[in-house]
């Protein structure tokens, strides 16, 4: 009798803290001289805040929210990192933000460490008042664990530039008479917001790709110009990165939002989509498209996937129906360690997390510099500074890639001269090149303020 074998299910651990862990501890093995317990230092949060706070909600009922905020370096500047709120927020997803947030400002080279917070709640369900007095009462809470130079939020899913307003409103109130405008960023551009900071996430990805493509990242494909591209998430980074696609000749041929997705081949107009959801709520049913499913927008065939909504999206169990000929992650996360190998191995490349969405930080952080010096830059201005600095970040990446790919034979006998272990060490993804080339940026600053006391 035969007996037919069936694979078990993959079971694959989705806490995004231990997805954090896992790419660091991946990227440590190339980084073979630090010492353990600076290692563990860096691979777990300085601070973590945990605050239950009521609000009055808009029908009368008092309601309790979970907050969070989550330092987890400062190494190389003050904490920075944006406010989410959404009800799956955990203390992990927190805690491992925060800490994408570390390496992606030192892959930038921007003097920021990494910070992240956020509230567990619907916003779908509650008022404009109610998220105000939430805001307003979280801000208030965490008092002066943030500050102009010590941790300063930013926008994230489901916050927007009126939030961050209310942050700066609340903490300008607790401690008045001094500019305390740099205290948050992604602000209303006349209230000493950034010109270009709204589109600054999707700006950068672009410019991230185009660069890459330029250096010859994809064979065939030399540019966006010309490329399919199918966007996951509908919001700041990925409705904007479809208009700044389509804008530089590319075909959106598919989006989507947390209701489904919409198709067509030969083309959406992101244009039309932005004006089709904020009308109805939603992409789906947009005329002249076809719906799918959110599975399915993972699943095309097309040149460039552009996951834009949360994290975990291209995991174990869907990574092998992927058939983008490269992945642009404009979300935080989107992309599990698994899956990370089964990409590695069918030869799709993924410009990761840390270097793609890093735009928004980095116009944060001309933000802050603006604010500090009481000016205004033109949007010129910022979007020349952008594009210089992510073009320098996509190089350095790329560089990081090749010389630890070219070096691993030196990697394994200093590994194995340390005691670090003797399997073998293999080539690597962009991930894993943009973590060592943070991780060594940050270590090394560690090092050199050297250990207190
Ligand atoms: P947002 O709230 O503006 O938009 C999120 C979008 O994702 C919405 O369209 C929502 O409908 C959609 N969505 C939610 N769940 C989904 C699902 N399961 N499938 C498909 N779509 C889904 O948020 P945002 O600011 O655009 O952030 C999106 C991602 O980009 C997050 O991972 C965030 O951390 C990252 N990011 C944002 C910024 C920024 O400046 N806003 C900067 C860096 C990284």
């Amino acid at each position: 009798m035969n007996v037919i074998m069936t694979a078990p299910p993959v079971q694959e651990d989705l806490n995004p803290f231990h997805v954090a862990q896992e790419q660091f501890e991946h990227a440590i093995r190339y980084l073979p001289g630090y010492q353990e317990g600076l290692i563990e230092y860096l691979i777990r949060p300085e601070r973590v805040l945990i605050t239950e706070f009521p609000i009055t909600t808009h029908n009368g009922t008092v309601r309790n929210f979970t907050g969070y905020r989550v330092l987890h370096n400062r190494a190389r500047g003050p904490g920075k990192g944006g406010i989410r709120y959404h009800p799956d927020v955990t203390i992990d997803e927190v805690r491992a933000l925060a800490a994408w947030m570390t390496w992606k400002c030192a892959v930038m080279n921007i003097p920021f460490g990494g910070a992240k917070g956020g509230v567990v709640c619907n916003p779908k369900n509650l008022t404009k008042e109610d998220l105000r007095m939430i805001t307003r009462r979280f801000i208030a809470e965490l008092g002066n664990a943030i500050g102009p130079h010590t941790d300063i939020p930013a926008p994230d899913v489901n916050t927007s530039a009126e939030t961050m307003a209310w942050v700066f409103d609340t903490y300008d109130m607790m401690h008045p008479g001094r500019n305390n405008t740099p205290v948050v960023t992604g602000k209303p551009v006349d209230m000493g917001g950034s010109y270009g900071r709204h589109e600054a996430t999707a700006r950068g990805c672009l410019f991230c790709t185009q660069r890459a493509l330029s250096r010859g990242l994809m064979d065939g494909l030399e540019s966006v110009n010309g490329a399919t591209v199918a966007v996951q998430g509908f919001g700041n980074a990925g409705s904007i990165a479809a208009l700044l696609y389509a804008e530089q000749g590319a075909t959106i041929i598919a989006v989507s939002d947390s209701r489904g997705g919409i198709y067509s081949r030969s083309g959406i107009d992101p244009t039309a989509a932005v004006a089709h959801k904020k009308d109805t709520g939603s992409v789906v049913g947009l005329p002249g498209t076809e719906e799918i499913s959110n599975d399915e927008v993972l699943a095309l065939e097309c040149d460039i996937l552009i996951p834009a909504a949360l994290e975990n999206q291209i995991r174990a169990d869907n990574a092998d129906r992927v058939k983008a000929r490269l992945i642009v992650e404009a979300a935080n996360g989107p992309t599990t360690p698994a899956a990370d190998r089964i990409l590695f191995a069918k030869d799709i490349p993924v410009i990761p997390d840390i270097l793609a969405n890093a735009g928004g930080v980095t116009v944060s952080y001309y933000e802050w510099v603006q604010n500090i010096e009481n000016e205004q830059w033109d949007e010129d201005e910022v979007n020349t500074k952008l594009l210089q600095k992510m073009t320098r970040a996509t190089d350095s990446v790329l560089d990081m890639q090749e010389t630890i790919n070219g070096s691993l034979e030196d990697i394994q006998a200093t590994r194995t001269k340390l005691g670090r272990g003797s399997d073998p060490v293999e080539k690597i993804d962009l991930r894993t090149a943009a973590y060592i080339l943070a991780v060594k940026r940050v270590a090394d600053v560690t090092l050199q303020r050297g250990i207190w006391p």
